[in-house]
């Protein structure tokens, strides 16, 4: 067994149950001639099987993934499942998954326990303000404002009923922020690209905002420079909750800043990319979902890369799961360096949130070596905005690295209603930067 991790006896338990499964299943009986069976360790029978891509699920949904007994058009008809279509991130995918409310509850309130301040402040009972994109979550009105009592349901408030945030405009923003104050959530849960503007807005008017008792950041991934700005606001702490539509809840922030396994609710796995990409410690997230009676997500690969913690310890205590010292964001995301190395996302944030009063910022890659950089912002020490960009960026992608500067007013959101910070305008296949599976 993978001696990396610590794991329980039951989460080796239930892979094993979600294998013996998933194998029996429409969707994944053409893997089953890759398995080298029971009398192997289960973590190698895992690593010798395929990853499920989001086309897959298209092939073969939804009985593919629905296992015996279980009758899909009986659950839709009681109310027992939905069908939900995600957004379809960057890589622009739409596909429609079973959701079961009942288990994505639980997979929540299991998550809860990786991170102090959730595990004192969430009951499930307690009042959460959701700023999100309203293609996401929430109600979608972009002409008429709705009021109030329009944007409630159960323990939630959707702050934002518009699909872009270029429609907000001062009172918009104004109410808003009064009704952080009028509704008090314990959780203010964001997409952080609109919480920043929110922030920059509220700064700007020097308006003094409620502080709830934690945010928490899902939907996209979380910038260094929407961090800083969000930190100009609020005081609360702050923690990124990963998951995805069709996994549940995969990873949370601890009070420490690293990210663990939601390990009663998921197996995972990090394929690494090669050495020369980044590799053995940063790789691609595969999920295998427990205990989802409906739908059976195995080796599903969710489109990010994480960096796994070296030292597989954290000051918060918490010590079983793989603990990840940070999410490297989406494979979409990333680019390539002069010589064709990969650059994910989190080192071009990192470098772009030490540059100083930027609002916004969208780095294209056109072609190899060529790069341009879309920012808004309000300095107007241009020449030396454009000398520093330029550093920086070319010590990430090397020192031939073809770099333009446009400015914009404001950058929009993706139609997937998703900030993009960083995109190659070409395609690039994951498979030839990760090391092949065994
Ligand atoms: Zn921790």
């Amino acid at each position: 067994m993978n001696s990396r991790y610590r794991f329980s006896p039951e989460y080796y338990q239930k892979s094993l149950e979600a294998l013996e499964t998933a194998l029996a299943l429409g969707a994944y009986r053409a893997w089953r001639k890759f398995d080298p069976g029971p009398g192997y360790d289960i973590d190698e029978r895992y690593a010798a099987l395929p990853a499920l891509t989001k086309k897959d699920i298209r092939e073969h949904f939804p009985d593919g993934f629905v296992p015996e007994g279980k009758d899909v058009k009986k659950g839709l008809e009681n109310g027992e499942i939905n069908f939900v279509q995600t957004s379809g991130s960057a890589d622009a995918v739409r596909v429609t998954n079973i959701w079961d409310q009942a288990w994505w509850d639980s997979s929540e309130r299991s998550s809860w326990k990786l991170n102090a301040h959730t595990a004192s402040l969430a009951t499930g009972n307690h009042p959460e303000a959701i700023l999100a994109n309203a293609r996401n979550v929430g109600f979608i009105s972009d002409d008429a404002d709705l009021p109030f009592e329009k944007r409630r349901l159960a323990r939630f408030l959707y702050l934002n009923e518009k699909t872009d945030p270029s429609r907000w405009t001062p009172r918009i923003m104004d109410r808003m922020l009064h009704e952080l104050d009028v509704f008090k959530p314990v959780i203010l849960e964001a997409n952080p690209s609109l919480l920043a503007r929110l922030c920059r807005f509220a700064a700007a008017q020097r308006i003094q905002v409620f502080q709830p008792g934690l945010i928490t950041f899902t939907y996209e991934y979380p910038s260094s420079l929407h961090l800083r700005q969000v930190r100009r606001v609020f005081g609360s702490p702050l923690a990124s909750s990963y998951g995805t539509t069709e996994t549940g809840y995969i990873f949370m922030q601890c009070e420490a800043g690293k990210f663990h396994q939601n390990i009663d609710a998921c197996r995972v796995d990090i394929q690494p990319l090669k050495k020369e990409h980044g590799g053995p410690d940063v790789g691609r997230i595969l999920v295998t979902t427990f205990d989802n009676p409906w739908y059976k997500m195995f080796r599903f690969d969710v489109g990010d890369l994480a960096r796994i913690d070296e030292k597989q310890s954290c000051p918060c205590g918490r010590d079983t799961g793989i603990i990840l010292s940070a999410i490297e964001g989406r494979f979409v995301n990333a680019t390539l360096d002069v010589k064709g190395r990969l650059v994910t996302l989190r080192r071009v944030d990192d470098a772009m949130g030490t540059i100083a009063d930027l609002d916004e910022y969208r780095l294209e890659q056109s072609a190899p070596g060529v790069y341009t950089v879309r920012m808004s912002t309000g300095r107007r020490d241009r020449e030396r905005l454009q000398r520093d960009v330029t550093q920086k960026l070319r010590r990430i992608y090397g020192n031939a690295a073809a770099i333009s500067i446009i400015y914009e007013d404001f950058l929009c959101p993706e139609d997937s209603g998703k900030y993009c910070l960083a995109k190659p305008l070409f395609p690039i296949n994951i498979e030839e930067y990760l090391e092949p599976q065994r």
